[in-house]
């Protein structure tokens, strides 16, 4: 295992216009399963043909599916019908229920059958092992809650790379340092929040610095501070890390979607035979071309998902390409996370992103500023760039953790 230098070769090295005709060639098949099985999409797709939607052309002519759509289907009580209104299979083959985090709302929930158990399985694999994980990582996991992505099946997706897995996740701060000590942990699995803040806590409980303990790997996501060059340099320097890798899944879709090689020059798409992905300018909808530069928002397709599937599910992600292909040998796109519409002020007729604010504010003051930003939960654009010059910031509610 130690010798493969990619998870899944074939989908990850192929010319990326390949994977999409690959991807393409799946969506008739899909799309009729979805018709045909799960009352949401049978809705959604009334009028739809999928034998004609052989193009990302086509797929780009079809309804988008919101997160409130999902939430809606799970709002009335179906007997016998676990998951609501998207379910598309029989209950009985349904092996395991997550949710979300419910950072933006009810949590909304989801299964996985045992073939789609395998599949979120060696994507959380992919995921890791692009990331950095080997068989000789002692890998510390963050998450409290089992049934998020970033839960049971990080659990999962870390062990199957070999890795000896340590779940931290929900245990007091002393107890998590004291382990990550006594067990010769050298990777770390957590939100950027948490991989940035805890050597702090190390220093303290153990008097030692975070970078003595021999944390090799930080794999880090779920916030997008770690587009922050800075952040990211402190994050290696705190633990004294060779390598930082940021991460990107979706509990809807797949725990692993996106992941950084050790280029660290953006996440890779990693999540080819099971996810198609789409950019697109989340104000007209209109698709936008994989090119260096692009901005725009994710919208994922499931091909192979039976229990939950999603048909063009808008992530609320917003993302820039940095380029497609990589030194790595990888010929998917790499991409950074800009925010989540979720985030986005208006100010003065302009979409303003918080870390685009953190931006500015570092490049004139970034000498006595962190980098971290405060987000207040009504926030007045005009009060939180005054805010953002002089005091010290913390970015909560990103996540997909
Ligand atoms: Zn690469």
């Amino acid at each position: 295992m130690t010798d493969r230098r990619y998870w899944d070769e074939e989908f990850e090295c192929r010319p990326w216009t390949e994977n999409q005709q690959w991807q393409v060639k799946q969506l008739p098949a899909t799309l009729a399963r979805l018709r045909n099985d799960s009352l949401l999409y049978a809705d959604l797709l009334d009028s739809v043909e999928p034998s004609r939607i052989t193009s990302l052309d086509a797929l780009a002519d079809l309804p988008m599916t919101g997160k409130e759509d999902l939430r809606r289907g799970q709002e009335e009580i179906l007997p016998g019908v676990i998951l609501g209104r998207q379910q598309a299979v029989p209950s009985e083959r349904i092996v395991q229920i997550l949710s979300s985090s419910g950072t933006t709302g009810r949590p909304v929930y989801f299964g996985l059958t045992e073939a789609d158990r395998g599949a979120w399985l060696s994507s959380a694999a992919a995921m890791f092992f692009t990331a950095g994980l080997r068989s000789d990582s002692v890998a510390a996991l963050s998450t409290a809650m089992p049934i998020v992505a970033g839960g049971l099946p990080y659990a999962d997706g870390i062990r199957a790379t070999g890795a000896a897995l340590v779940w931290l996740g929900g245990q007091p701060t002393a107890r998590m340092v004291s382990t990550l000590e006594q067990v010769q942990v050298n990777a770390v699995v957590g939100t950027v929040s948490f991989v940035t803040f805890l050597p702090a806590r190390v220093q303290e409980l153990l008097g030692r610095p975070a970078s003595s303990i021999g944390v090799r790997t930080v794999i880090t996501g779920g916030e997008p501070g770690i587009a922050d060059p800075g952040t990211r340099a402190a994050i290696a320097e705190r633990w004294g890390a060779r390598r930082v890798s940021e991460i990107m899944g979706l509990c809807d879709v797949l725990p692993g979607i996106w992941s950084e090689c050790e280029a660290e020059s953006g996440m890779h798409f990693i999540g080819g035979p099971d996810v198609l992905v789409e950019l697109i300018d989340p104000d007209s909808g209109q698709p936008i071309a994989w090119t260096e530069g692009a901005e725009g928002e994710l919208v994922y397709t499931t091909l192979t998902r039976e229990a939950t599937p999603v048909l063009r599910l808008r992530s609320r992600d917003h993302i820039r390409v940095l380029g497609v292909g990589c030194a790595c040998g990888r010929a998917t796109p790499r991409i950074r996370c800009v925010g989540r519409t979720d985030d986005m002020l208006i100010f003065k007729g302009m979409n303003v992103f918080p870390s685009a604010i953190r931006d500015v504010a570092l490049a004139v003051g970034g000498d006595r500023l962190d980098g971290e930003v405060q987000r207040r939960q009504q926030p007045c654009a005009r009060e939180l760039v005054a805010d953002v010059v002089g005091i010290a910031l913390v970015e909560v509610g990103f996540g997909n953790f």
